[in-house]
């Protein structure tokens, strides 16, 4: 089997304008209002960074805060055809 390496990186509805990592439990405040460009180059740049992070008690507290986001989040990375496809560069 492939080992892929996920993104754990998602930006949170709970607190908004806020990425979160549901690995490590890392947060990261984006100041708003920003261009959806903006907004999706560092959600990749985070997303990038916490590619080979390690999972944390922290990660686990903040999967529960965001019980229903991380839900969405695991069917997306189950799914992973999105019904609004992102166009996937590089
Ligand atoms: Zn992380």
């Amino acid at each position: 089997m492939r080992k892929k390496k996920t993104n754990h990186a998602v930006f949170s509805f709970v607190w908004p304008g806020t990425l979160c990592c549901f690995h490590c439990g890392d947060t990261y405040k984006v100041s708003l209002p920003c261009s959806l460009e903006i907004a999706h180059a560092i959600t990749k740049a985070f997303g990038k960074e916490h590619k080979g992070c390690k999972e944390s008690e922290r990660g686990r507290g903040l999967r529960k805060e965001h019980e229903s986001d991380y839900e969405k989040y695991k069917k997306k990375e189950e799914g992973k055809d999105d019904p609004v496809s992102d166009q996937t560069s590089g």
